[in-house]
């Protein structure tokens, strides 16, 4: 996923770049990972082979696997081939009834151009809205219809958000009300502020459906606006269009998620006599009170509904601590993409070579080597093959609700989404390993990898949230993506900005994501070994890992430590 603002940010870095690198040029030789692990350890790590990863990758993502959608045939052969690799490793199964399959129950709901959206002032004429152009929106309850007739109520940022004394709901009752939201986050410099720009999860639109849902309302409508999403109206709508999935689960939802259009939400707040700039302008407020308006949303919402069967593939290799091996560290990659688009013209398979066939070979590749080694780490190992990625997250979600071992006992998760076999690299990207106390083993790591680790580029965009690690992070867990980053041997960083460039403009997320010999495996195997080394010290290390003081995440892992859900 993070591949597509990557490219957009490499296009704006291929200049100037070339001092730095200089100057971050690591004098480390690779070898000395070594001396950091015992001899059979180490012995395992350089193991690793990126030509068995070529031959996951090449399987996975050939046609014949049909692009692993979820809950498509090709998804569940994949699972099966990850499953067996496993079992011939040697591997213990850690899902459903001693199995390698973690049933995910998940629900797909896809908007029916049926659907009607109108906005309709105390005086004056309704403004029905046309789907797509105007406005998206997903009813999250699950029902095939969903009626909202409801007062609008302009809620800010929507964010409660008691470390930053912020709460734009005040005592408010907003039950039964459609909030109208900004996304993103108010604005600011300070670090101990929403992080300066950073972006936090309160700024993810995800967060403000589900803050919405908790607080009683019934439907949200965020006001899109591309330099507070940091991405298009194109984006909201592709995304929006086609099926949804979510977890079967009973926590409290939605009648209708969506977004308006700016414009859309100017023209309609002008109905009602109000200024979006200055409703926009209230917002930054900390004293900012939700603001009821002389405008009703009356929706039908349509939507086809259907129940949708995946897994997650889960294996455990066992600690040789009898005391420790009840902790793990946790290893994931998600194995499902878009699949096969029956209708569409031309080739319709969207094979995900790069996304995330790697990812999948890297975790195999670790899953081997661990099995093989003489020497086991004194905590267990858990391997898991998520599904459901590409539907926002689902199966790693499910993964964290449910873990095989206690939340509070997974030291680490270490993630893998779409590494590049581009060649080696000489830079390492591990965004989000800053904010855990396990951040001097990593950059220690990567020094004796030779790796430069390079910082997040644009942390206003919130990768982090993106990617499979956050969902074991939404539980307490440390967790972070493993990945290359720009500069590649015997190429200047340009050349690796271009690849990622051109990768998001004529492959990503598209038919042509595809198997190719040229394809080069060093940097996946290299990654993998770096992956590999982390892990072991995790596992092998006699303290526990913890998230900074002051995170947004730290309260999660206390609430887990101390037993609580
Ligand atoms: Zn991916």
């Amino acid at each position: 996923m993070r591949r597509l603002f990557t490219a957009f940010l490499a296009l704006l870095l291929t200049v100037g770049t070339a001092a730095q690198e200089k100057a971050a040029k690591p004098a480390a030789a690779p070898k000395a990972s070594a001396a950091a692990l015992p001899a059979a350890a180490a012995a395992a790590m350089k193991s690793i082979d990126p030509e068995r990863m070529r031959a996951h990758v090449r399987f996975l993502s050939n046609d014949l696997l049909e692009g692993r959608g979820t809950g498509q045939r090709g998804g569940d052969v994949a699972a099966e081939y990850i499953a067996t690799q496993f079992a011939l490793y040697g591997l213990k199964p850690a899902g459903d009834n001693g199995t390698y399959m973690q049933k995910v129950p998940l629900v797909g709901v896809t908007t029916l151009p049926d659907t009607t959206f109108t906005i309709v002032p105390e005086h004056g004429g309704a403004m029905q809205l046309k789907m797509g152009d105007d406005y998206v929106a997903t009813n999250e309850s699950l029902s095939k219809i969903a009626e909202v007739d409801a007062q609008i109520v302009f809620a800010g940022y929507g964010i409660d958000a008691p470390e930053y004394q912020w709460n734009d709901f005040k005592d408010a009752d907003v039950r039964g009300k459609v909030l109208l939201m900004l996304v993103s986050e108010p604005p600011s410099t300070d670090e101990k502020f929403f992080k300066a720009r950073a972006l936090t999860y309160y700024g993810r639109w995800t967060y403000k459906y589900e803050q919405a849902a908790r607080k009683g309302a019934v439907a949200v409508i965020l006001i899109h606006k591309t330099d507070m999403a940091s991405y298009g109206w194109d984006v909201v709508r592709n995304s929006w269009s086609g099926e949804k999935s979510y977890l079967r689960t009973e926590a409290p939802r939605l009648r209708s998620a969506g977004w308006v259009q700016l414009e859309v939400a100017r023209k309609a707040l002008a109905t009602a006599g109000l200024n979006l700039d200055e409703l926009m302008e209230k917002a930054k407020s900390r004293d900012f009170h939700p603001i009821p308006l002389s405008l009703r949303l009356r929706a039908h919402i349509e939507s086809q509904v259907r129940p949708v069967q995946s897994s997650n593939v889960v294996a455990m290799l066992p600690g040789s601590d009898p005391k420790l091996r009840a902790q793990a560290v946790l290893y994931t990659a998600h194995y499902d993409h878009l699949g096969i688009r029956p209708g569409q013209a031309g080739d319709n398979i969207y094979n995900g070579a790069a996304d995330n066939a790697t990812g999948c070979g890297i975790l195999l590749e670790l899953a081997r080597a661990f099995a093989a080694s003489q020497q086991k780490p004194r905590r267990s190992i858990l391997f898991a093959a998520v599904t459901a990625e590409e539907q926002g997250l689902r199966g790693s979600e499910y993964l964290g609700q449910k873990p095989p071992v206690p939340a509070k006992d997974i030291m680490l998760d270490l993630n893998f989404d779409d590494v590049p076999p581009l060649g080696e690299p000489e830079e390492a990207e591990v965004a989000g390993s800053e904010r855990t106390t396990f951040y001097p083993v990593v950059a220690a790591t990567a020094r004796e990898f030779g790796l430069v680790i390079r910082p997040d580029a644009r942390p206003e965009a919130g990768h982090y949230y993106r990617s499979d690690h956050f969902s074991l992070a939404r539980v307490g867990v440390p967790s972070f993506s493993v990945n290359e980053g720009e500069k590649f041997k015997g190429h200047p960083a340009e050349w690796g900005a271009q690849q990622a460039a051109e990768y998001t403009e004529k492959r990503y997320h598209q038919p042509t994501d595809e198997y190719r010999p040229e394809m080069d495996f060093t940097g996946d195997a290299k990654m993998a070994r770096f992956g590999f080394a982390l892990g072991w010290k995790a596992a092998s290390q006699p303290g526990s890992i913890g998230w900074l003081s002051g995170d947004e995440f730290e309260a999660s892992r206390k609430a887990s430590l101390s037993g609580q859900p």
